[in-house]
């Protein structure tokens, strides 16, 4: 098959550019490298069936060729990142969804959107469920990526409805491992950074907020099989085992071996105090649970942060 993968740079996208290069597909990631990398991606320049172009989607579109699917992952998603590109988080998950889809109904192929958790909010039910409709606040300031991907996957649903485009959903809960950016600013990122630097590891509030991790190749193994069924609803990809931030940061101090100390910062605006997702959708649908627990994906992780920290001090 021939697949285009918007934000094909990024953490998420080149992995999954990995897995469906190995699986014998043609592959065109599109980026415009706001928050991708090129690193990411560099094995495989030299690869024919691969094609890299540079492109911001909240722009018209224009590709030569038939295609079999569109995946559109192309967005900030660390809330440092939305925080900061406000504007540009909420046209590529509008405008650059509009033009995906676009281009999804014009080569007449599949279409898959990666939503997010933060769908629902600050939630008031836990765990959370495809079902339930969420608690965002829309003038906040997560609003710009929460309604955006809220808006993406209302527009997804009214082109499978309207022009019977045949598309998939993910609702993505916490994911990390390699290729998360050291400077991403989101917890496990932080918390690893900070540990293998010596310096302190930042608790936004008093770390009793809760998140589940899932590790990354257990998403993307998600994705492979999501396209492989015939199912429209959104389909929640997450890891339901869940700890508190704290928690979180000890494992990590342990896994380091870091002498650090925990400092505790102010919670940001609108920060979820609880997050865990209801799998049983993709259980049932895609026979898919996640198989990497915390540990032996943070010391994955830690392992491939160590060689890029040494990297960037020897370039200093
Ligand atoms: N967090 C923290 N210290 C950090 C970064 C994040 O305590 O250095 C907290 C943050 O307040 C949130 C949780 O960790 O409660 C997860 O934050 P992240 O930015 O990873 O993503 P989110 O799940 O909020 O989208």
């Amino acid at each position: 098959m021939r697949i285009l993968i918007t934000g094909g740079a990024g953490f998420i996208g080149s992995h999954l550019t990995d897995r469906l290069l190995a699986d014998g597909h043609y592959v065109t990631v599109m980026d415009n490298l706001i928050t991708g990398n090129l690193a990411n991606i560099d094995s495989h320049r030299a690869d024919p069936r691969f094609e890299f172009i540079h492109h911001n989607v909240s722009n018209h579109i224009h590709m030569i060729g038939p295609l079999d699917w569109v995946i559109h992952l192309a967005s900030p998603a660390s809330p440092v990142d939305y925080l900061e590109l406000p504007i540009q988080t909420m046209k590529v998950n509008s405008l650059g969804t509009h033009n995906t889809l676009g281009l999804a109904k014009a080569k007449s192929c599949k279409y898959l959107l990666a939503s997010t958790s933060e769908v629902y909010g600050d939630p008031e039910v836990h765990p959370q469920s495809e079902s339930y409709w969420g608690c965002v606040n829309p003038i906040g300031p997560r609003g710009v990526y929460d309604e955006s991907k809220r808006f993406a996957e209302a527009l997804t649903v009214a082109y499978n409805q309207k022009h019977g485009l045949d598309t998939r959903i993910v609702r993505i809960f916490n994911c990390y491992g390699p290729r998360l950016r050291v400077n991403d600013g989101r917890v496990v990122s932080n918390f690893i950074s900070q540990a293998l630097s010596g310096r302190e590891l930042t608790i936004y509030g008093e770390g009793k907020q809760t998140r589940s991790f899932q590790y990354v190749s257990d998403l993307i193994e998600g994705f492979i099989r999501l396209m492989a069924v015939d199912y429209h609803e959104p389909v929640n990809l997450g890891n339901p085992v869940e700890f508190t931030v704290l928690e979180l940061a000890q494992l990590v101090k342990q896994l380091t071996g870091a002498k650090s100390q925990v400092v505790f910062e102010p919670l940001p605006v609108d920060d979820p105090r609880r997050r865990l997702p209801d799998i049983s959708r993709a259980r049932k649908l895609l026979d898919w649970s996640p198989q990497v627990d915390l540990k032996s994906g943070l010391e994955k992780t830690i392992s491939w942060f160590s060689q890029q920290l040494d990297c960037l001090a020897r370039q200093i």
